[in-house]
């Protein structure tokens, strides 16, 4: 088996998710008392928040490119970035270590490709809605039309996640301004919405809506399990 690199902290309430997922994903896989070998580092949230509100990215790809060096010394063979918005960064990160990422839009993508997809929502922070870094992948690499809320809807996402998820705390009145964003979503064409944060799992599940949803904490964790145990 492999051993999974994970560069987390981003939040910490995400990488807690990431950690059980992984581990009851090889479970599942090689039964008994199987566990993941895992290599983890997990960053301080708070410089890479204020660092992202301030626009200094190559402040955060520095910080990130050292982590994510760490974790290749520690034995990783391969790197989750355990966040939608940091693939902002994925680039000089990739640059700094030489063991492949397993990056998070691809790993998305494949999904949506399979299920036959074509037009897909996408709720993250303004960061991960408004840039192209991640739609941009999404639909260069994979063909993809990608719908994102208004701007007012936008805000709404944006403020619940820095201010509620990443501080674990669900907010019901929170969740169903999302359901009501996932059916606006739904309702201007998208076949599935994509939870591209990787907090908003937390928030809501599949069973919440009719609306099929990719939460990309699961598929990302999935993922590494199939390529540590392949
Ligand atoms: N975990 C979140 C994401 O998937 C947001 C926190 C961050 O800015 O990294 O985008």
């Amino acid at each position: 088996m492999k051993t999974i690199g994970l560069l987390g902290g981003m939040s910490w309430e995400s990488s807690v998710g990431y950690y059980r997922k992984i581990n009851e994903g090889v479970k599942e896989a090689l039964g008994g008392l199987h566990s993941a070998k895992i290599a983890m580092y997990s960053v301080d949230f708070d410089s890479i928040e204020k660092l992202q509100h301030t626009g200094d990215w190559d402040g955060t790809a520095k910080i990130l490119s050292q982590a994510a060096i760490n974790v290749q010394c520690a034995g990783a063979d391969f790197l989750l970035i355990c966040t939608n918005t940091m693939h902002k960064v994925a680039p000089q990160i990739e640059e700094a270590i030489n063991i492949p990422l397993l990056h998070i839009a691809d790993a998305t993508a494949e999904v949506l490709v399979k299920k036959g997809i074509k037009t897909v929502g996408l709720l993250g922070t303004a960061f991960t809605m408004e840039q192209d870094f991640y739609k941009g992948r999404l639909k260069d690499n994979y063909g993809l039309t990608v719908l994102v809320p208004d701007e007012t809807d936008r805000k709404i996402i944006h403020h619940v996640i820095y201010k509620e998820l990443c501080l674990g705390n669900t907010i019901s009145s929170s969740k169903d301004e999302y359901l009501r964003i996932i059916n606006s979503l739904a309702n201007r064409g998208a076949e599935a919405v994509i939870l591209g944060c990787t907090e908003i799992g937390m928030l809501i599940e599949q069973s919440d809506t009719n609306v099929t949803l990719l939460d990309t904490t699961a598929i990302h964790a999935q993922k590494a399990v199939e390529w540590a145990i392949e």
